[in-house]
């Protein structure tokens, strides 16, 4: 099992992003970007036999009981 904790801001959070008002056109590529690139990294890591388990930073901060749920349901797909 692979964990990610992912920030909200710089992944793009559909609850909590809100785009700078500044550079507002480089944020938008960057952040797509990101985003792009966590499905690629998921993908590939699939392909390489990990489970990807991707956790939003506002979850550790608000109920880790989920996120730890999380984890243990990645680790018991692994038996
Ligand atoms: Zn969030």
């Amino acid at each position: 099992v692979a964990v990610f904790v992912d920030g909200c801001f710089w992944h793009g959070c559909s609850e909590h992003y809100t785009a700078p008002r500044s550079n507002a056109d480089f944020w938008l590529v960057k952040i797509e970007t990101n985003r792009a690139r966590d499905l690629r990294v998921d993908d590939e890591l699939r392909a390489l036999g990990w489970r990807p388990a991707r956790i939003w930073e506002h979850t550790i901060a608000t109920d880790i009981d989920e996120a730890v749920r999380r984890i243990v349901e990645e680790l018991k797909g692994c038996a």
